[in-house]
């Protein structure tokens, strides 16, 4: 399987995922159908499956236009989100199994951004090999999600199932946010040498106009400053120690910046 990661709007990425030996592909999240509709068109593969992590209008707004292209095309996205994406044919709770081609992912429900939010985890195939977490608003490079529909507790919980999977998955966030978001971290993490380094690869390459999705969990764990509400540096920055409130001072921070 391999991702292609699309531009769309101002800051949003498309997930294209490919199977070349069928020639069959899927879509995460199409902000809109042109630039999913054009890749379809140079890999002359047919599109087969929408996933979708949440209803807001920068995930699901290709929806229409590619299920008219593609009538057989089956749409997924969260139970919770009855009603709200459009096309919607499968609803899915924690822990279901979804299938594109040969591979399996896995389903968590992460609501925070949202009330309904998922997000689809493909396991490694080998044992040397990167699994792929799409987690839509949930986590972002460097940041988080803000909160629009749920709480502090159902966002710290959400990201803590998504801390739990191995350090070698690569995470394709739907937004070019890191540069931001490492710029708020430096101010609540300062003193931290894997995320100085890592905002200097980062300005580079936003300099460059190159893309830092995706990121690696486990560089996340070490610089992401919603990952590390139990970091003594990241409490004293909110004066406190309790999780849901360090993590909900530290939102609250973020939303101010
Ligand atoms: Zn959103
Ligand atoms: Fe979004």
């Amino acid at each position: 399987m391999q991702v292609h990661r699309l531009p769309a709007l101002s800051d949003n990425y498309i997930f294209l995922l490919h199977e070349p030996e069928q020639n069959i592909a899927a879509v995460v999240d199409p902000a809109e159908a042109q630039p999913v509709l054009q890749h379809l068109e140079k890999l002359g593969a047919e599109l087969v499956t929408i996933f979708n992590t949440h209803h807001h209008s920068d995930h699901v707004g290709g929806n229409q236009e590619l299920i008219q292209r593609y009538p057989d095309v089956c749409v997924y996205g969260g139970t919770q989100d009855r009603g709200r994406i459009p096309g919607q044919q499968v609803f899915l709770q924690e822990g279901d199994p979804v299938k594109f081609s040969d591979r399996t992912a896995e389903v968590f429900f992460v609501p925070g951004h949202t009330s309904g939010h998922i997000a689809y985890y493909f396991p490694p195939v080998t044992s040397d090999d990167v699994g792929e977490l799409f987690c839509g608003d949930t986590i972002f490079a460097g940041g988080c999600g803000r909160l629009f529909e749920g709480t502090p507790t159902q966002m710290l919980d959400s990201l803590s199932k998504l801390r739990r999977l191995p350090d070698n998955t690569r995470v394709w966030c739907a937004h070019e946010y890191t540069l931001k978001n490492l710029k708020f971290a430096q101010t609540v993490d300062p003193n931290n040498p894997d995320l100085q380094s890592r905002y200097t690869d980062v300005e580079a390459a936003r300099r460059r106009k190159e893309a830092t999705v995706p990121s690696l969990l486990g560089v996340e764990k070490l610089t992401n400053p919603f990952l590390r509400w139990e970091q003594p540096t990241l409490q004293a920055a909110v004066n406190s120690t309790e999780p849901v409130q360090t993590f909900a001072r530290l939102r609250g921070m973020k939303d101010q910046f």
